[in-house]
């Protein structure tokens, strides 16, 4: 079998080597300069044996298999007067190690009692690998490009879902990003496939194939146009430049890195282009669909009603997360929240119809 390299795993390979060759009868006295062994199979034996995601699960479970069938005393002692010795290359020969536990004096896996509910979830997650979606893999890689291109940002794939999760962001909206990121919806080649209605695949208005990305960003359809808009206006207020959005961009709206000349973070700029960015696209595909689905045409004035009364419900959700009684540590301080939303005409108050010649 072949292990993971680590200083852990040559130890544990070496004390299962000598437990191999030792006669079971005789006393033994395990010296090591670590606490390492010690802390393994005495002081937090419980914890490593039951812990099948430790990487060294299978040579711990052997090894306390051959101690409980020895019979003579084992000692595990520290000695830090116990140097290793120094191994070069040209002496390294590699052996081949036995690590099937004798079930005899082991049990295999872990008791269920020993588990948790987040431990098995972890175990299976683990076993049951699904592969990805190709559109999926590429939505990733887009977000991962356009937010390496704005913001010099290379973010890894548990990156971007982990900003998705972001708690900055509506639990509705987060879910849509989700399938966004998927390409769940059931819109331009998904009706590729399907019999007599292929005609839907294609937006009525501009006869192009009618994915996110065109009525998020391309469509002549009153709404995306007036909803970018308005989020530049507003970004406008307080901030000089307003990022050149794409559907990388959008879909990665959860990893802005905005920077002090200095070099300092600026977290309510960023926290305020991730509200203003998910929740504006999150409004225009629910127009599209009040557009598609019900018949519904609204007028520019109403689109800006919209967009705004969604601007007000997103600063109301801020100000109610201040609230560390009710949200703990998943709540926001005041400060930032006051940082995210407050500018010299707007003071962290609802934007009203003053406000809306911004
Ligand atoms: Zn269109």
């Amino acid at each position: 079998m072949v292990m993971q390299p680590s200083f852990h795993t040559a130890l544990l390979g070496g004390l299962l080597h000598s437990l191999q060759n030792v006669p079971n009868s005789v006393p033994a006295t395990i010296l090591c300069p670590s606490t390492f062994l010690r802390s393994v199979f005495v002081t937090n034996r419980n914890d490593h044996e039951n812990n099948p995601l430790d990487p060294n699960f299978r040579i711990i479970k052997s090894i306390i298999a051959h101690l409980q069938e020895r019979s003579g005393r084992t000692y595990f002692k520290v000695d830090k007067s116990t140097a290793l010795p120094s191994i070069h290359k040209s002496n390294y020969s590699p052996i081949s190690l036995d690590v099937q536990p004798d079930l005899m004096f082991c049990s295999p896996g872990i008791p269920l009692n020993m588990g948790s509910q987040r431990l098995f979830t972890k175990i299976i997650v683990k076993l049951k690998r699904h592969s990805s979606r190709k559109s999926t893999i590429s939505n990733l890689d887009r977000a991962r490009c356009c937010v390496n291109d704005e913001f010099d940002l290379y973010p890894s794939d548990s990156t971007i879902w982990k900003s998705l999760r972001s708690t900055d962001i509506n639990r509705l909206t987060r879910n849509f990003l989700w399938k966004c990121m998927h390409e769940t919806f059931h819109v331009g080649t998904f009706w590729d496939n399907v019999p007599h209605l292929e005609h839907l695949g294609n937006c009525p208005t501009c006869t192009v194939p009618d994915t996110m990305e065109h009525i998020a960003l391309e469509c002549n359809v009153p709404g995306q146009k007036i909803i970018w808009n308005l989020c530049e206006k507003i970004w406008n207020l307080r901030y000089p430049l307003w990022p050149k959005l794409h559907w990388g961009l959008i879909l990665g709206c959860g990893l802005p890195r905005f920077r002090t000349n200095k070099g300092n973070r600026l977290r309510a700029k960023e926290r305020f282009f991730t509200i203003l960015v998910s929740a504006s696209i999150h409004l225009i595909w629910k127009l599209r669909n009040e557009r598609v689905l019900e018949g519904k045409n609204l007028t520019d004035t109403e689109i800006e009603n919209r967009w705004i009364s969604m601007i007000n419900s997103a600063l109301k959700r801020d100000q109610t997360l201040t609230n560390k009684a009710r949200f703990g540590s998943l709540g926001k301080t005041k400060q930032i929240v006051l940082e995210t939303w407050s500018t010299p005409n707007m003071r962290c108050r609802t934007i009203g119809r003053k406000a809306r010649g911004f």
